[in-house]
């Protein structure tokens, strides 16, 4: 499988080279990279009232281009504004189920959103959790009943933090069934 991963808006480059390489490690038969030109935020994406971005949007921003570009199965988004979809206050990613493009937010993955200290390390694990994890959902993977695995969903940060950036044997055996048949 070849994944894109598409910088939405400004993102810290050494996020998406750790997204890209939890990507590449986690997925069998997979090559990743990073694409250089960004692409903007959509303003129309923006909610006024709620001070937060349309995912599904954005998402759907993602999925044009995915579906104009020739070189990847995949096209995940990454963005770094606070993200919602309609019926939650936020998520921190979202995908189409075998579908071509997923997207993250990095907002609220930050300890200092939640008033804790800074914490590099944390920040990019959590990263790479939520990048895998939406991916997984294009790969037709649904959420995955163990807590540990990380098809698990997030509810909130706690979730994330006490999932691992794995794949559970059962997922993963069907991440690969799925990029078997990418032909
Ligand atoms: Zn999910
Ligand atoms: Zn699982």
């Amino acid at each position: 499988m070849k994944v894109g991963i598409l910088q939405v808006g400004q993102v810290a480059p050494h996020v998406l080279a750790v997204v890209e390489d939890g990507l590449t490690k986690t997925f069998p038969d997979t090559s990743v990279s990073v694409i250089r030109e960004p692409l903007p935020v959509p303003l129309n994406a923006f909610d006024k009232k709620r001070n937060q971005y349309n995912s599904t949007i954005i998402l759907n921003e993602v999925r044009v281009y995915a579906a104009k570009s020739h070189d990847f199965h995949r096209v995940l988004g990454v963005v770094d504004v606070d993200i919602f979809t309609s019926g939650l206050n936020y998520v921190f990613g979202e995908a189409y189920t075998s579908g071509n493009a997923g997207l993250i937010s990095l907002w609220r993955l930050k300890p200092e959103f939640y008033k804790d200290k800074p914490d590099m390390a944390l920040y990019l694990l959590r990263a790479q959790k939520e990048a895998i994890h939406e991916v997984g959902h294009t790969l037709n993977v649904r959420h995955c009943p163990r807590s540990l695995c990380v098809m698990h969903f997030s509810n909130s940060i706690f979730d994330t933090d006490k999932k691992q950036n794995l794949l559970c044997d059962e997922c993963y055996l069907q991440t690969a069934i799925a990029i078997a048949n990418l032909g």
